[in-house]
């Protein structure tokens, strides 16, 4: 009947179920690990690797509850920050030398903590990441922990998705269901599976429902909202489905996924599809860029700001590349020219001697564009922007021609949805009674909501990997 019997099944191989992985396996459990992709890492190995510290267990909890408005229980809350307070030391252990976060800084961005004014924000400490040979803190951090999962040669199978869960109406989850690349394979799990095969950054249709627009990602292809399917065919109920984090990024045709735009001057600005301007583009923290692009005109039913178009001169196009190529997904297949000249020559970005030109290549009423380019320059003059309140310091003028347009999309880096979990990182069901021997970490159903503030991801899938995996060991190995 089973192919493999072990006691932990562990679906992905990412930043929490490596966490997972290697508390089981500290534990005793035999563990076995199925990743849908020919290599681990997930969104892990392309992230920026922070991790967030937090001084204050109350503070803290008070702050992220605001964020959640409600959706997430306190003592998940608070189980999080206990546990995740431990994440450095843990990292050490294995052997991570660990740093304040390196923070590539072009112009002023929000501060240490993404919403000062909400309380308890005091409460929250700096960001750390891994020490590395790398520029990527997220490739410094999935190498510590692959070679640890190598070293203690906890089993992988490789490019073998999960495709269901087994469940006994006794005795709860049983086992899954996989397939290689020659058949379909059959493992027992005598205590539990874990579920940490990430969230649906790479389903359109996903998107539609959950969304109402079309995302694009900058991580793993693999993330394909399975993990939702298979815990729904179970009963469990669903949280933070509208919940993302994303930037405003670039999207060419010739790939699957979006390319991180870090403009290396604040001599920009975002407009929309017709030329106006809408939001404060040096002062929104980069994992809320998606909430003003979801606007719709109710008379048109148009979705004006998606794309919408970053704008600069020529001051700011000499001054860097205008994207960050060195992670994300297109670290392994891009990387980007030092003075953008090459992106111009594949018409990436649009050239034009003047404004209204440039207008009319991307299709706006030449007037609006010009209007606005000359009002933001006065308020440049002023250093005052008294619709968006872009900092005074930012406000640096469009003037030197040509000038230079590129679409910009809201670009996934992960998606908070998927099944429900309670602080034990067990899966409940709609009524919120646990699916007996079924588990959770990591961005599969994460405790964030809308409000995300940075360098929480990391932090929960390592929390609660570790917690999900004592909880699993924990389980009495089921009958028969
Ligand atoms: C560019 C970028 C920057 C980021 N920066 C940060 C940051 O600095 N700090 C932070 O906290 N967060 C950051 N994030 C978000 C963070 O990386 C993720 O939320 C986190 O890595 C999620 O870890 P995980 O283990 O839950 O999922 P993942 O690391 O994505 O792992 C999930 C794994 O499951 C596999 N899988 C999927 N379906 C199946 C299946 N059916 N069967 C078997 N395996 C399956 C996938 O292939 C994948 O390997 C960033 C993300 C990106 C893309």
């Amino acid at each position: 009947m089973w192919d493999y019997e072990v006691d932990v099944v562990i679906v992905g191989l990412g930043c929490a179920g490596s966490a997972a992985a290697l508390t089981a396996f500290d534990a005793g459990a035999k563990v076995l690990v199925l990743e849908k992709n020919a290599e681990g890492g997930g969104n892990t190995r392309y992230s920026g690797g922070s991790m967030r510290l937090y001084t204050d267990v109350i503070k803290s909890a008070d702050y992220i509850e605001h964020l959640c408005e409600g959706t997430t229980e306190r003592d998940v809350i608070e189980t999080f920050i206990e546990e995740a307070s431990k994440n450095p030391d843990w990292m050490k252990g294995l052997g991570a030398e660990i740093a304040s976060r390196h923070l590539p800084k072009k112009y002023p961005t929000s501060a240490t903590v993404a919403y000062p004014n909400t309380p308890g924000s005091e409460g929250m400490g700096p960001r750390v990441q891994v020490k590395g040979m790398t520029s990527s803190a997220g490739v410094e951090m999935w190498g510590v922990l692959a070679r640890q999962v190598a070293q203690k040669q906890i089993p992988v199978l490789y490019s073998t998705p999960v495709r269901q869960l087994l469940r006994d109406k006794d005795e709860g989850v049983t086992g899954v269901v996989a397939a290689t690349t020659e058949k379909e394979i059959r493992i027992k799990a005598r205590r539990a599976v874990i579920l940490t095969c990430g969230g649906f950054e790479y389903d359109p249709l996903m998107h539609l429902n959950y969304f109402g627009h079309r995302y694009f990602a900058l991580g793993n292809p693999g993330n394909t909202g399975d993990g939702i399917r298979l815990a729904a065919e179970l009963g469990a109920d669903l949280w933070h489905m509208s919940a993302c984090a994303a930037t405003l990024s670039f999207k060419f045709p010739e790939f699957e996924f979006g390319i991180r735009q870090f403009i290396p001057s604040p001599g920009f600005i975002f407009v929309d599809q017709l030329g106006k301007r809408y939001m404060d583009e040096t002062g929104t923290d980069t994992h809320l860029m998606w909430a003003p692009t979801s606007y719709i005109d109710t008379k048109t039913l148009q979705k004006t700001r998606m794309p919408s178009y970053v704008i600069v001169d020529e001051d700011t196009r000499t001054r860097g590349p205008l994207a960050e190529t060195g992670r994300g997904k297109v670290s392994d297949v891009y990387q980007w020219s030092p003075d953008n000249t090459a992106e111009i020559r594949k018409g990436w970005i649009k050239a034009a001697n003047t404004v209204a030109e440039l207008a009319t290549q991307l299709g706006m009423q030449p007037d609006a564009l010009s209007t606005t380019v000359a009002q933001y320059n006065l308020q440049c003059v002023g250093g005052y922007d008294p619709e968006f309140g872009r900092a005074p310091d930012t406000l640096v003028p469009l003037g030197r021609p040509p000038y230079y347009a590129v679409e910009v999309w809201p670009c996934l880096y992960n998606t908070q949805g998927g099944p429900k979990r309670n602080a034990r990182a067990q899966i409940l069901d709609v009524r919120g009674q646990p699916i007996k021997r079924l588990y959770s970490a990591g961005e599969l159903g994460s405790l964030w909501h809308r409000n995300y503030p940075g360098a929480g991801n990391l932090s929960e899938a390592l929390a609660f990997g570790r917690i999900a995996a004592r909880n699993a060991v924990a389980e009495a190995p089921v009958r028969g």
